[in-house]
């Protein structure tokens, strides 16, 4: 077996629930990296601007939020399958922030230009030292086109949905797998033709169709590109 060394910064893009999160996560763990997910800062504006019911249609009001927003990110303080605590406004907001008014919402603010400068140019600074496994749409594409390695995780819209459902009535939730599935085509058409750093694999991308693989496959298959 060759021995070479791993990929340093690790792109990891792909439609909503295609397993991006827990894929991202059991591989920082392995490698020792920083485990980015770049979801949670679009998610953050979002709520912040749901809370203090600011105008979403409004992009310059949206766009100065994204800009001054206060988005903590602390260590894990309690196991319920959380990989960080996202503190806004000394609250913690880490499932909050996953709820249906924040999902139904957030494509509306990513699709901002604005928005997306403001949080890509953090997301970029971050990335650039190093040793980091970045989630998002527009990593590969985007904050980090110089990526070592770039994964695009893919997997049918039911696969997904189904994949989330399941996800909520783990933690206790109640969901309806077809109100999640026609989510989960809304928030994939409104993010894949924005504008603006729109959700496509980059032209260097390996793409994982997930729909057959369960996650210790998917995660098994990509660390075997990493080393
Ligand atoms: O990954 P997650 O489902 O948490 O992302 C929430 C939303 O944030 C996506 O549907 C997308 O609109 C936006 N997003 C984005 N670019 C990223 C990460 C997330 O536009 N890099």
């Amino acid at each position: 077996m060759t021995n070479k060394t791993p990929p340093s910064i690790i792109a990891l893009d792909g439609p909503a629930a295609s397993g991006k999160s827990t894929l991202g996560q059991s591989l920082a763990d392995s490698l020792g990296y920083l485990f980015f997910d770049t979801g949670i800062m679009y998610r953050a504006v979002t709520w912040i601007a749901l809370q203090h019911d600011l105008n979403l249609k409004d992009e310059a009001v949206i766009t100065e939020l994204a800009q001054k927003a206060q988005i903590d990110i602390r260590p894990p303080s309690m196991k319920d399958g959380r990989s960080c605590d996202v503190v806004i406004e000394d609250r913690d907001v880490t499932w909050e922030m996953r709820g249906g008014d924040v999902d139904a919402n957030v494509s509306v603010v990513s699709a901002y230009a604005g928005v997306r400068k403001a949080l890509s140019e953090q997301q970029r600074r971050i990335g650039m030292r190093g040793k980091v496994v970045m989630v998002g749409r527009d990593i590969g594409t985007v904050v980090l086109p110089e990526a070592d390695l770039k994964i695009y995780l893919d997997a049918s819209a039911e696969e997904r949905a189904k994949r989330r459902y399941d996800e909520l009535i783990a933690r206790g939730e109640k969901a309806d797998y077809e109100e999640i599935l026609r989510k989960v085509i809304q928030r994939d058409r409104i993010d894949s033709t924005r504008a603006v750093a729109p959700l496509r694999p980059a032209d260097d991308a390996v793409i994982i169709d997930s729909d057959k693989m369960n996650a210790k496959q998917v995660f098994d298959h990509v660390l075997g590109l990493c080393k």
